[in-house]
């Protein structure tokens, strides 16, 4: 059950506030974060931790909330059934078997309902920050459990079974509360996966109710970045300092939509008459590096002769258009590569790896051939016919000392490489070619 309870507005306790700030600002004592604007929000700033970001500069540069087009809803009625099977696709079947995937999904779909989020935000979430494994990493001591909740955040707003919040109504900052009677909150709670699930919804619950009122309150803060989801919060509290965190889930909810409504491979244009699919799933797929840039120093450096894929370790990589597979194996330092079985190939040690990694390469009609670069494991087989839209391995950094796991795809033709983001627009978000056609919008 839900209760938000609305209290009296608070102009009384906003001015004993303003007093206990005046004594410490005449005492000399600094709080760090709250003494900053101890005027404009009520409460103690939540501040989070320990936030992975894979692509910070790239996407800083490149990527606006704008770009992105409205994400589709989810379904009105949810199978229950057909939910779980998804989330299972999702979450890999080896890590979420099906008991696991049974009590994960039902407790998702039980807690989202009752606090009234999204269940397919709600498992993107837990997708995004634990891959759906309940096992705390021992190097992680502030964030709990499968969707890392950030304890020591939240604790403070967490009294007699309320999560206290503001909002703002009319010029004035309201106080609410979310009643969270069923768990308590700490440590083991969040860590544990089914009190974990019910905390994710409620948290989700109060980020959305709050999110026009953070927006307005810390619009002008510091390092502040405009994002477009209320779940931008889970990751850095009040003033949300990179929008990346939230593509990041937003593309695990779209995936896990598509596996939902069986609609995984998605059509992404032609090659001259040759029909092609996203190699990824969750579209649309943001460009990360594009075509032809020049890399590194002016005399040193190289062209980047294919299109990245912003794409997380793990998620599977399917062949563009039908075809053969012509090659299996690794790129070898100082040129060459080597040819092995896909297992071979997913067992080699990166550290003997040339600047590819591992990768497949597959023969299509009207000359164009196809490469896959990076991978974290491969189980096509060369030399054996494939069809669009199967799975060839999975999503890695092997090869790529510099950068986080990405996927390179390149279109060559002969002796030619060409743009393959001339050819799958309609599954891309190409912020190259939004800027262009965007060029002088404010
Ligand atoms: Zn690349």
């Amino acid at each position: 059950m839900i209760t938000c309870s609305v209290s009296k507005t608070v102009t009384m306790m906003t001015k004993s506030i303003q007093l206990v700030a005046a004594l410490f600002i005449f005492f000399g004592i600094a709080l760090s974060g709250y003494a900053v604007a101890a005027g404009k929000w009520p409460w103690q700033r939540r501040i989070g931790s320990d936030v992975e970001i894979h692509h910070k500069q790239q996407h800083e540069e490149r990527v606006k909330p704008e770009m992105w087009p409205t994400e589709p809803p989810s379904p009105d009625e949810i199978n229950s059934a057909q939910f779980i099977a998804a989330l299972r696709i999702l979450c890999g079947h080896q890590r979420v078997g099906p008991e696991r995937g049974q009590k994960f999904g039902a407790a998702i779909l039980t807690n989202a309902a009752t606090f009234e989020v999204d269940p397919f935000l709600v498992a993107g979430l837990i997708y995004d920050q634990s891959r759906c494994l309940p096992k705390q990493p021992p190097n992680e001591t502030r964030r709990y459990g499968l969707s890392r909740i950030d304890v020591q955040m939240h604790a403070p707003h967490i009294r007699n079974q309320n999560y206290d919040y503001w909002i703002f109504e009319n010029d004035e900052w309201v106080a609410k509360s979310l009643s969270v009677e069923k768990y308590p909150f700490n440590l083991w709670k969040a860590a544990n996966p089914i009190s974990n699930i019910y905390w994710t919804a409620a948290i989700l619950r109060v980020f959305k109710e709050q999110q026009t009122s953070l927006a307005t309150a810390f619009a002008d803060a510091f390092q502040h970045k405009p994002h477009r989801h209320y779940v931008s919060h889970w990751f850095f509290g009040d003033n949300v300092q990179s929008s990346e965190p939230e593509d990041r889930v937003l593309t695990a909810r779209r995936r896990l939509l598509e596996y939902y409504h069986d609609t995984q491979v998605a059509s992404a244009g032609d090659y001259h008459g040759v029909p092609l699919v996203s190699p990824l799933d969750g579209v649309p797929r943001m460009v990360l590096d594009d075509f032809n840039r020049w890399r590194g120093k002016k005399r040193t450096g190289h062209r980047h002769m294919g299109m990245d894929f912003v794409s997380e370790l793990d998620e599977p990589i399917r062949a563009v258009a039908d075809g053969k597979v012509i090659f299996v194996g690794v790129d070898m330092p100082n040129a060459g590569s080597k040819r092995m079985t896909g297992e071979e190939a997913t067992r080699f040690d990166p550290r003997k790896m040339g600047d590819g990694g591992r990768y497949v390469a597959i023969r299509h009609a009207e000359g164009l051939r196809t490469y896959y670069m990076h991978m974290d494991t491969i189980v096509a087989e060369d030399q054996t016919q494939i069809k669009a839209g199967e799975i060839i391995g999975t999503v890695g950094r092997s090869g790529s000392t510099h950068s986080g796991p990405h996927l390179h795809l390149e279109f060559r033709v002969d002796k030619d490489r060409e743009d393959p983001a001339e050819y799958m627009q309609k599954v891309l978000v190409d912020p190259k070619r939004w800027s262009q056609t965007h060029a002088g919008v404010p």
